[in-house]
């Protein structure tokens, strides 16, 4: 068996006790969070819109039915072998950083599937919950919205080749396209979406020549309306017309004479792509929701929102019902 290139070190602080978690305000903020959505969700059982809670009590009660789970119950953090700030720390970890999951799950001390399966259902929470959270800002986005493709690898690239700077200038088809192969099958294509804070991002499986961006752009569009110009580059040009403003780029680092370009997207690209190679062993479906995970949890950082709006987020996807 092969040595991993780095986390034995760590292996040996977490044996020796040095990282010892706590959790503790972590778990009582999330409760206290969990309660506040209680309040205003109707019951699971009869429907009732008569939930109570106490400070004292993990527990919520439905004063119609007497239904009365903890307030967990139908969330992420619901019956798992971790605290429910250890599932948050986990998730927080897992999008917010460069740390593999294997390498979280040694730093929690906890097996690395629980701690897998506990990422996974949160993701998909959080991936619920965003567009209501983010809507509540109310912040003004406007501009216009860059947006661009890009082809890169991640599972599948197991370190047998270096990514092969394709930069072929005029002639080629693709122009600047940098490409990490791996095996068939586990290459990415990404569309991005940067307006103002806002990101939006997309995986889809294989390499792409005809990726449709309408996704993108209708997602970028529901989150900050009305859309208003689009930026992006002239292959792209050519195959979408219905928007109210294509304007043409060049080159990804080209800047046009009235100030046109999509270098917002070409960053975001050079963050995720170094964040996206840590999955390596992940699910081809899981990437593609890995990739659009990135985008929120950027899109959250850089509106400058806390903690507490990633917890709304998980809540709001947990209790679809609320507002
Ligand atoms: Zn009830």
């Amino acid at each position: 068996m092969s040595q991993p290139a780095f986390g034995k070190m760590l292996q040996q602080l977490v044996d020796l006790g040095v990282i010892e978690l706590q959790t503790k305000p972590l778990d009582d903020q999330i409760e206290r969070r969990l309660k506040k959505f209680w309040e205003q969700a109707p019951c699971p059982e009869c429907g009732d819109p008569s939930i109570q809670t106490w400070p004292s009590s993990n527990r919520v009660i439905c004063r119609s039915c007497g239904f009365k789970p903890v307030c967990t119950y139908g969330t992420p953090f619901h019956e798992k072998h971790l605290t429910t700030g250890e599932v948050l720390l986990a998730f927080i970890l897992y999008a917010d950083t460069l740390l593999s999951i294997s390498k979280i799950a040694t730093l929690l001390d906890r097996a690395y599937k629980t701690v897998y399966y506990a990422i996974r259902e949160v993701e998909a929470a959080v991936q619920r919950g965003f567009p209501v959270v983010w809507n509540q800002f109310q912040q003004e986005i406007d501009g216009p919205v860059q947006i661009d493709e890009s082809s890169s690898v991640c599972s599948g690239y197991k370190g047998q080749d270096p990514p092969r700077d394709s930069r072929h200038r005029g002639g080629s088809s693709r122009s600047g396209r940098s490409r990490w192969r791996g095996r068939h099958g586990d290459q990415i294509t990404l569309v991005a979406a940067c307006r103002d804070v806002l990101r939006v991002v997309h995986g889809q499986l294989g390499i792409s020549y005809e990726t449709d961006l309408d996704p993108v752009i209708q997602e970028a569009e529901d989150l900050s309306q009305p859309l208003g110009e689009v930026w992006t580059d002239g292959l792209q040009a050519y195959r979408q017309m219905e928007y109210t403003h294509q304007i043409v780029v060049h080159d990804e680092t080209y800047v046009s004479p009235d100030g046109v370009h999509i270098n917002q997207v070409e960053c975001l690209f050079s963050l995720i792509k170094p964040w996206l190679r840590k999955f390596r062993g992940l699910s081809k479906h899981g990437l593609e929701q890995a990739a659009h995970t990135f985008g929120i949890i950027r899109s959250l950082n850089l509106a400058g929102a806390s903690l507490v709006s990633v917890i709304d987020c998980l809540a709001m996807g947990a209790f679809p019902s609320s507002t």
